[in-house]
């Protein structure tokens, strides 16, 4: 899937749209989600255009994944929610059911999150 500089993570990155940011550096930024699923609810994403993980961790240069996921470690831990815990995830292509055609991870915390999978 190629990648569509038009979707609304892009934007928000070319601050062309606003965001209720968290936490950015020259990686990354990090966001509240519009839609909570959880009391903590935050997306982070790369600075760069990739589509999904399976994208990003095939074609984004080593210094911008580590970097990524050093910010993923350092949003949870500004959020304190290092303790008592979290859970990360990234939804990718249909299977996933990925709405948002930009790589993020989904930070959910601040009660017990029960099970892994819904259904
Ligand atoms: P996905 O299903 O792609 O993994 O998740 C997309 C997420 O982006 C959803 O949790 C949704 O609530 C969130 N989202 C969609 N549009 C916006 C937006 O304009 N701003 C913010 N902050 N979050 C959004």
């Amino acid at each position: 899937m190629a990648y569509d500089p038009e979707n609304i993570f892009a934007k928000i990155l070319r601050g062309e749209l606003p965001c209720n940011k968290v936490y950015e550096d020259e990686y990354s930024l990090a966001f509240h989600d519009i839609n909570p699923q959880a009391p903590v609810h935050v997306l982070v994403i790369p600075k760069g255009d990739y589509v999904s993980m399976d994208d990003f961790t095939a074609k984004a240069p080593a210094e911008l994944i580590t970097g990524f996921f050093q910010a993923v470690g350092k949003v949870a831990r500004q959020l304190e929610l290092d303790e008592p815990g979290y859970r990360i995830l990234a939804n990718i292509g249909t299977h996933g059911h990925q709405e948002v055609p930009h790589l993020h991870i989904h930070i959910f915390g601040g009660r017990p999150l029960g099970p892994m999978l819904a259904g």
